[in-house]
């Protein structure tokens, strides 16, 4: 019985989506850790069980994704104050007691992403247009109003959801109303789509660029497929882009330190194998 031997996965219900394993098998075999990263099918019945028996399986932790990244939060032992603000959790890390210990890493991700195109991106260079509201946009959100954002126009289909965010997040975040999203992108440095439209098996998100700034950075958390026609209208203007792929990469990054020792590098070879299963 080797003692070193670690593992991981992820929870979700669908999982077989996932490309953790993928991610986290790599490094596991790019840093030559013992261990494995695996796939946990389960249902929202059977999560809290499935949680609490991380520990006695020995497991160093796990990820959590659809549709128990909110829910997961009510069973662990404590959850990190990023992750309390942005209301979800992404990552569970046993502690040498067997207390699990919840993270979200999403918008750690993200802002990565932004600095692997753009090294000297800053925050606070000018107004954030946000398009969008859920689960990805308050995680991406809280880490650019700590990143230093000054300014964050959120927009969104349903206003009201638009408007509890700047409730909930305070004065930096100003609602927007879809109808009034060209308008928005006025002197704008950076443009945001978190919403769902452009994804595979999805409409294009429906909106033109020709009110942004040149210099503005346009990114999509949208990864399926990796250049969405938003990205694509954004290049053909000249402006730098960024994929949804970055941020899934990066993010899984604390989470492998946190169980294997080891700060991963996001290198070609990842990206490669990654985009091979789109
Ligand atoms: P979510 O919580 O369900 O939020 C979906 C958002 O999209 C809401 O703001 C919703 O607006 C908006 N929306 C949906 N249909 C729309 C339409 N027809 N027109 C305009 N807006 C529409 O979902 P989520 O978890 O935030 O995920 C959003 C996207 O991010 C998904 O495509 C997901 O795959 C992607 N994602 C990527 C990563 C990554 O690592 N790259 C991580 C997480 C999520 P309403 O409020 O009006 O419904």
């Amino acid at each position: 019985m080797n003692n070193s031997f670690t593992l991981a996965g992820v929870m979700g219900w669908p999982v077989t989506h996932s490309r953790s394993p993928l991610i986290h098998n790599h490094w596991i075999h790019q840093y030559k850790k013992n261990g494995a990263y695996g796939l946990f099918r389960v249902e929202p019945q059977h999560l809290e069980s499935a949680i609490r028996g991380l520990s006695a399986l020995g497991l160093a932790g796990c990820n959590i994704t659809i549709p128990h990244k909110v829910s997961a939060m009510a069973y662990v032992d404590w959850v990190h104050p990023l992750a309390n603000r942005i209301g979800a959790i992404n990552t569970i890390v046993v502690q040498a007691d067997g207390a699990c210990h919840g993270f979200n890493n999403d918008g750690y991700g993200y802002i990565q992403s932004l600095l692997e195109a753009q090294p000297d991106w800053q925050a606070d260079a000018g107004p954030i247009v946000m398009l969008g509201a859920g689960g990805a946009a308050r995680a991406i959100a809280v880490s650019l109003l700590d990143a230093g954002a000054k300014e964050i126009r959120i927009v969104n289909r349903t206003f009201s959801k638009a408007e509890e965010f700047a409730h909930e997040f305070g004065p930096a975040i100003s609602p927007v109303k879809w109808e009034e999203r060209e308008d928005a992108l006025n002197n704008a440095a950076l443009l945001i789509n978190t919403t769902s439209q452009g994804m595979h098996g999805q409409p294009a998100l429906d909106l033109s660029l020709t009110q942004l700034p040149q210099h503005a950075l346009v990114s999509d958390v949208v990864y399926i497929p990796i250049e969405t026609p938003l990205l694509i209208q954004a290049r053909l203007r000249g402006h730098t882009t960024v994929n949804g792929l970055g941020m899934l990469l990066h993010q899984a990054r604390p989470a492998f330190e946190a169980w294997f020792g080891v700060m991963p590098d996001v290198d070609q070879a990842l990206y490669d194998k990654v985009i091979q299963t789109i």
